[in-house]
């Protein structure tokens, strides 16, 4: 542990100071709507009922697809062209399809009405809907909204909407109330109980995860909420918990030995954990983490990575993949660059990294094609093309969808880089 904490400590302000090039133009990344696809998994009874196309029902079943619970927790009402020419009155057919969805699945707790592109087409008013709803429906069942359109959001800010509607509806924690330490984003459960074993480990009890399993769980906000962000993307999430009075910890994400060590240690700071007890609390999954990471760095080491802006992880992915694999960054492209949030993560980046945020696909394939990288992290839009062209490519949904945070998935996630690599070799031999 020691060493890992002093590589962090001796290194420079690595990109800490450093100017993205900033691109608006065309992009090439998934609407809000795919966080649905996490997200009814982990609240598990919420219902999202998109309000939108056939288009947006489609991309979350084929999204989904996997995935189909025998009842699923989400859905689409269908707005047909009989309204987006205004003739029929899709507030009243909302109502109609949210109680016959609510009598049919008494278990639902939390319904989420998720705009899209054709309701804020049609200006429908998903928030005064969902207040209608809620008190005709409460005390048994709230109705939230938020936007998951590709108007508005990319990807995993779909997510952040989410959580950001659901903070308004917290209770407030007691002004005397004991330190808690909220953990914020989705994360796998599993991952969740190793995260509190090593936390209670240090002696940290009082832990709470945002979102909870169960919506019936309400998590208490205010002054004595420390919250430590699982996920890079929830900036509007973190700013509107603040504003309840929650401190946020600094820290980067918990991605490889390194990320999880710093983001523990930042927890652990915090509410006063002595050396000794953070060194036997992370000493045992640290030590499989090394061993994991071990047998892939042999297979990354000096390799290229080039990565478009997709689901906001870039960042922290690119400082694990670079300090403990020893790759080599070509360019690290997101979406949106948090400054805040993202500060210990740049600073641990090398030095002259070329970071790009937002995206001009046609520039930056130009980019990609000159550099010819050993690997490219892209959307599944420009995965086909460029594997055609001869590249490596990793699919940047997946490092949402599969458990990557902690010590015990650091093996898991270099193994997602190592797998396309070996699957080229098999190929060319
Ligand atoms: S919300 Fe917009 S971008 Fe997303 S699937 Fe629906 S129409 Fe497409």
């Amino acid at each position: 542990m020691s060493q890992v904490i002093s590589i962090h400590k001796a290194s420079s302000k690595g990109c800490t100071d450093a100017s993205p090039l900033v691109e608006r133009g065309q992009r090439e990344v998934f609407c809000g709507l795919t966080g649905i696809i996490w997200l009814h998994r982990k609240i598990q009874d919420a219902f999202f009922l998109v309000v939108g196309s056939r288009t947006c029902a489609h991309l979350i079943q084929s999204a989904a697809g996997v995935m189909i619970f025998a009842e699923p927790r989400f859905g689409t009402a269908i707005i047909d062209e009989r309204d987006l020419a205004g003739l029929a009155d899709a507030n009243e057919e909302l109502d109609r399809v949210v109680n016959q969805l609510l009598s049919r699945r008494p278990e639902i707790k939390l319904l989420f009405l998720v705009g899209s592109c054709p309701s804020e087409v049609i200006k429908l008013d998903l928030s005064r809907a969902a207040s209608r709803l809620s008190v005709q429906h409460s005390p048994a069942v709230r109705v939230l909204n938020y936007s998951g359109s590709g108007i508005e959001t990319t990807f995993t800010q779909g997510e952040d909407a989410c959580l950001a509607s659901m903070v308004p509806v917290m209770p407030s924690a007691p002004d005397d109330a004991e330190p808690e330490l909220m953990i914020v984003g989705t994360l796998a459960d599993v991952v969740e109980d190793q995260f509190v074993r090593i936390l209670n480990h240090m002696g940290i009890e009082r832990i709470r995860f945002f979102p909870p399993r169960r919506a019936q769980d309400q998590v208490p906000i205010g002054a004595n909420t420390r919250l430590l962000l699982a996920q890079p993307f929830l900036g509007d999430t973190a700013r509107l918990l603040q504003a309840r009075g929650a401190s946020l910890l600094p820290a980067p994400f918990p991605l490889g030995i390194e990320g999880t060590t710093a983001w523990l240690q930042s927890a652990a700071t915090d509410f006063g954990v002595s050396k000794e007890r953070f060194d036997a609390a992370v000493a045992g999954p640290m030590s499989r983490a090394k061993t994991a990471l071990s047998k892939a760095k042999l297979q990354l080491e000096g390799k290229s990575i080039f990565f478009f802006p997709d689901s906001q992880l870039e960042i922290p992915l690119a400082r694990f993949l670079s300090r403990e694999m020893g790759m080599k960054l070509l360019e690290v492209g997101t979406p949106y660059l948090h400054r805040q949030h993202m500060a210990m993560e740049l600073a641990m980046l090398p030095e002259g990294t070329f970071l790009s945020e937002g995206q001009h696909v046609e520039n930056q394939l130009d980019r990609c094609r000159a550099f010819h990288p050993d690997m490219v992290v892209c959307g599944l839009g420009l995965a086909n093309p460029l594997e055609s062209e001869g590249m490596t490519t990793k699919w940047a949904i997946e490092l949402v969808f599969t458990p990557i945070q902690g010590y015990d998935q650091a093996g898991d996630l270099a193994e997602l880089f190592t797998r396309p690599l070996v699957r080229r070799m098999r190929l060319a031999a």
